[in-house]
């Protein structure tokens, strides 16, 4: 009996170890900002606060006295370093909660998997590319409730996702949008935008078109940003020129100037 019990238990834990090992681990993390992470956010929108307002962004910002004389001050041209430890306090004492960001990371969680999944087809894509397809093995996902929208960090592997406390992200209901969105735009950060100098709008362009032929079926509600009357289409058709980007760049850039 007490064999039968002993084998059991090494059934149950093979059996366990087995099940781990076929649930494919987690591409990207998910992060719920520190004070510091969210004061960084707010310091870098009031400091841009000029261009932001000059072409037509909207930010979020705390809605306090200090963050209103802050922009006056950045707008003046005396807004600098000095002025992170007041963000700081200010939100440590009255703004910041870590429980804002709740409904965010259920809402991403929610999208974990096809996310996981998207990422396992880019890095099967990179592997016939022509160009360096820049996969990394891991992406942090960070919240932040400021700014103008999400960005990335090519370097990390960061992407700065923009949420509410309601658990709303920018322009899409479901975040996988944009996740995939910026994970593309680090793929081609060094080896396409900066070696063929793109213009913002080829490289939003570039990225919106990419997304489009390569998950349409999976991401249906994704939209190409409007960035003029260039036709991209023309020349990035299918995931044949994804995989030479590097020529299909150079040929949009030989007969559009001005692209
Ligand atoms: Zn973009």
């Amino acid at each position: 009996m007490r064999l039968l019990k002993y084998i059991l238990i090494i059934n149950i834990i093979l059996s366990a170890s087995c099940w781990a090992q076929e649930t494919p681990s987690s591409k990207f993390s998910i992060t719920i900002p520190t004070v510091a992470q969210e004061a960084t956010s707010i310091w870098r929108t009031i400091n841009d606060i000029k261009f932001f307002e000059k072409n037509g962004y909207v930010v979020n910002l705390p809605k306090d006295e200090l963050i209103e004389k802050l922009i006056d001050k950045s707008k003046k041209g005396t807004f600098n370093n000095n002025d992170y430890s007041a963000i700081y306090n200010l939100l440590e004492s009255k703004v910041y909660n870590k429980t804002d960001y709740k409904l965010s990371l259920k809402n991403v969680q929610l999208q974990e998997q096809l996310i996981n999944n998207m990422i396992v087809e880019l890095h099967s894509i990179q592997d016939s590319c022509s160009w360096n397809f820049n996969m990394l093995d891991n992406y942090n996902v960070v919240f932040t409730l400021y700014g103008s929208g999400g960005s990335y960090d090519p370097q990390n592997g960061t992407v700065t996702l923009f949420t509410t406390k309601k658990g709303d992200f920018k322009n899409y209901k479901n975040p996988a949008n944009t996740i995939i969105h910026e994970i593309v735009h680090i793929a081609i950060e060094e080896s396409i935008v900066q070696k063929f100098e793109l213009s913002h709008s080829l490289k939003e362009l570039t990225v919106d078109t990419m997304v489009k032929l390569l998950f349409s079926n999976l991401l249906p509600e994704y939209k190409v940003q409007n960035m003029g009357n260039f036709n991209i289409d023309n020349y990035l058709k299918n995931t044949n020129d994804i995989k030479n980007l590097d020529k299909t760049i150079k040929n949009i850039k030989a007969q559009n100037k001005a692209v």
